[in-house]
């Protein structure tokens, strides 16, 4: 499941490549077409996300942005990825849109990759003809230069700003989100009795953090995970918070996570995880000079291998259905 930082930077990318313009927005599989057809036609004034859901806001060309964030007359297309939801582009390759895409890119959702470049000179010249629909797309939202498709989302819905709202009010505050107030986090873990690495992943308590982001920023806090949160001290919890504001900036910035300092990098401890787990794809995957993706994480999908900095070995249970990874010896209970 995508984290945060990946939905962030899906808004941005729609507010980039379909911002201010009309847009045909289509259910090729049929099962969205009545909530596409009360936005079809309509301008994209406003991409939000909050935690790992999407707010599109869709109204009248003439809507004033002088009153943002969700104003009366547009409507909203709420999208939560969940699991399995992605969301595919393609473009003509004109210049005004492969400069906000940078390249198009497809399956932003687990993954992202680039496409392979087409012959840009061709497409200009010719009237563009988006891609037909690949797979079952529940929505799809076309401008003249430009294409995106959803498949398989949790959630697809069109919805007043009233209960765009009412959504974005029951979520926890966000990291990634300037308006977040780190005080309803801290209030909300020293509130419950439940392990503090079981509501880091509880959308209500913070929202976008996903298993990565709760494996490392305990880590980094030297906070074991099975410690109740109200007995988490509030600096700690701060410092969790401030560290996750930095690093999933971090992450919505380049596309990926990278939580380890650069001194506990190349150390020789770097492997693929165990056979048969399924290695989180980075889109830095083939960056040249990016981090390489098993040196990116003091204990996500280490567990068996030696601590970056203690050398225990990390360890792995479930917690709550979900793997969690933690270093018994650097995350103690005891150890604050
Ligand atoms: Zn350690």
């Amino acid at each position: 499941m995508p984290e945060g930082h990946t939905v962030h930077r899906l808004a941005r990318t729609f507010g980039e490549v379909f911002g201010g313009q009309a847009v045909e927005v289509s259910s090729p599989q049929g099962r969205f077409a009545a909530g596409a057809a009360l936005v079809d036609g309509l301008v994209l004034h406003a991409a939000e996300a909050v935690g790992k859901q999407m707010f599109l806001g869709l109204g009248p060309a003439d809507h004033s942005p002088s009153a943002p964030g969700l104003a009366d007359d547009l409507r909203w297309v709420r999208v939560h990825l969940g699991l399995y939801g992605s969301w595919t582009f393609a473009s003509d390759g004109s210049t005004e849109v492969s400069h906000a895409i940078g390249a198009p890119r497809k399956r932003v959702g687990e993954r992202e990759t680039v496409l392979a470049a087409a012959a840009p000179e061709e497409s200009v010249l010719a009237a563009w003809e988006p891609p037909d629909p690949r797979g079952a797309v529940r929505v799809r939202i076309l401008s003249a230069h430009a294409v995106a498709d959803l498949t398989g989302p949790t959630a697809c819905e069109v919805i007043s700003p009233e209960a765009a709202l009412a959504v974005q009010r029951r979520l926890g505050p966000d990291p990634l989100r300037s308006d977040a107030d780190p005080e309803r986090f801290v209030s909300a873990v020293r509130r419950s009795r439940s392990a503090v690495g079981l509501l880091l992943m509880n959308q209500d308590v913070v929202a976008g953090v996903g298993n990565i982001y709760r494996a490392e920023a305990l880590f980094r806090a030297g906070q074991s995970p099975t410690t109740p949160g109200r007995d988490v001290p509030s600096d700690v919890l701060h410092e969790i918070w401030d560290d996750l504001v930095v690093l999933m900036a971090d992450g919505a910035a380049i596309g990926a996570i990278v939580t380890t300092r650069p001194e506990h990098r190349g150390d020789g401890a770097a492997a693929p995880p165990p056979r048969g787990r399924r290695a989180v794809r980075q889109n830095t995957d083939t960056a040249p000079g990016a981090v390489p993706r098993d040196e990116s994480f003091y204990v996500y999908q280490r567990d068996g291998l030696p601590c970056r900095v203690c050398g225990t070995e990390i360890a792995r249970s479930e917690m709550a259905g979900r793997n969690l990874f933690w270093c018994p010896s650097c995350q103690r209970d005891d150890r604050r």
